[in-house]
């Protein structure tokens, strides 16, 4: 039987969800999916002092919200500390790792002097083969990794290709601190390890890590997962992502009215592609993703893109759905009902965030006497209202009320008059909505219905 895929997302919980970590959440999840596999959380909180309660609830919320929750339990690295100790300490008994008493001046020294010799700085190796009976008193060691130092190492990455690392170009880094504490390189490892995870799906930020793992993972006989580094994402300019530029916590696009459906199928494209699929289902989206075609540069955030993206899926919403959402954000009276169901569509095609959706439906929540707006009424002519009271006789004696009659019979009036239809649409806008704006007054006449219609318009011209 061959072994099951098994990704993992694996965030330190320093701050909010961000939109890069969503799209590395997303990505892990789409490839487990795509075969069947297991998609795994693990909260990287080993960092006592960056991390917080906070930033955890507002990962696992935001996962939740995006529908990318794990299919197991979140692992906490700190619960494994232990584990990770015991890992150094079976590497120091092998004689693969070794104890390192230099101080900090000695360290602080090793790298001014390789940065005035123009290299990169190194832990130079010193304690690699010296005895710790020589050990300088009052100086706790650290753990070194005692990695391999000729030959080279090759990372076949599932998105960067294969490369090569000599291995005298990597030092030999700390496993456990002299506090006894591990460190993330080690921690990873073994938590990667145990969790069986087949494929780390992760920014290529960690690109330079993953050799530094692989070596570690050779060292304890354990075979390496397969890694794929996916490019960061940039803003629309090219620079790296700033709050400025979008990069938000998951929870402000909620709250600027996204739906979660719209924001996986923006991420989803983002630095990934099928073809030139631009709106696709999460299934479809699953079915596609084996780990090919993801970009090697670096994608860049379009939030035109996303707001078309989003219209898109509110274009679809249907009529309960709308009604949660709306019902969260603003009190509906019982009147509003009906005419929400019919004005729906309108307010649908017209919206392209949640909060746009939101703010348009408030003109069905109002109710008679309208406040009209100082602006608008100084937009009223005494021939405004005649228009309106003769308009109100037309309407009053329509057999029926649909959009398409409306429309018909407000054309053919503003005809018969030998006027514009902006004529007759101003002043209509504003006896059925109290201010000026761009709704269709076809569509807001109908929705509203005929007796609210003729209602409103008396109180306009009374
Ligand atoms: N905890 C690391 C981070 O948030 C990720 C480590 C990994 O994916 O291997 O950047």
């Amino acid at each position: 039987m061959t072994k099951p895929i098994i990704t993992r997302f694996a965030p330190s919980p320093t701050g909010y969800l961000h939109v890069g970590g969503a799209r590395t959440a997303l990505f892990n999840m789409l490839f487990a999916r795509h075969f069947d596999g297991l998609f795994l959380l693990r909260i990287e909180d080993t960092d006592h002092k960056r991390s917080s309660r906070e930033a955890i609830d507002a990962i696992v919320d935001g996962l939740d919200w995006l529908g990318l929750s794990p299919d197991k339990k979140p692992v906490f690295q700190s619960m494994n500390l232990a584990r990770h100790a015991q890992i150094a300490k079976k590497l120091l008994n092998e004689g693969k790792a070794y104890l390192c008493f230099c101080s900090a001046e000695e360290l602080a020294e090793m790298r001014e002097k390789a940065l005035a010799e123009k290299r990169s700085p190194k832990y130079d190796g010193r304690w690699r083969n010296r005895d710790p009976k020589n050990a300088p008193a009052g100086v706790s060691p650290v753990v070194r990794f005692k990695a391999p130092q000729d030959g080279h190492l090759l990372l076949n990455d599932l998105v960067q290709g294969e490369i090569r690392v000599a291995n005298e170009e990597l030092d030999d880094m700390v496993l456990l601190r002299a506090d006894g504490s591990p460190t993330y390189m080690l921690s990873v490892v073994v938590d990667d390890h145990d969790m069986q995870i087949t494929h780390v799906i992760r920014g290529d930020d960690h690109l330079t890590n993953a050799f530094r793992q692989i070596m570690l993972f050779n060292a304890l006989g354990w075979s390496p997962p397969n890694y794929a580094h996916i490019p960061l994402i940039h803003a629309s300019d090219g620079n790296k992502l700033s709050k400025r530029h979008g990069a938000l916590g998951i929870e402000a696009y909620k709250d600027l009215g996204y739906l979660p459906e719209a924001l996986l199928n923006y991420l989803a494209r983002l630095g990934w592609s099928h073809g030139d699929d631009e709106v696709f289902s999460l299934t479809e989206a699953i079915s596609w993703f084996d780990g090919s075609n993801i970009n090697k540069s670096a994608a860049r955030l379009d939030l035109n893109k996303l707001n078309s993206i989003n219209a898109h899926y509110i274009k679809n919403i249907n009529f309960d759905r709308f009604m949660r959402i709306l019902t969260q954000r603003k009190e509906v009276p019982p009147h509003a009902i009906d005419r929400l169901n019919r004005g729906l569509p309108g307010l649908l095609n017209r919206s392209k965030t949640l909060n746009e959706l939101t703010e348009k439906a408030a003109i069905y929540l109002e109710n008679r006497p309208l406040k009209y707006t100082k602006e608008s009424l100084a937009l009223v002519s005494v021939e405004d209202k005649i228009n309106m009271k003769e308009l109100s006789f037309v309407f009053n004696g329509l057999d029926g009320w649909d959009q398409k009659m409306i429309e018909e019979n407000i054309r053919y009036f503003a005809e018969r008059k030998g006027i514009k239809l902006g004529e007759i649409a101003r002043p209509l806008r504003i006896a059925l909505t109290g201010f000026t704006s761009s709704f269709s007054i076809f569509e807001l006449s109908f929705a509203l219905g005929k007796k609210e219609v003729l209602a409103r318009i008396n109180d306009f011209v009374t």
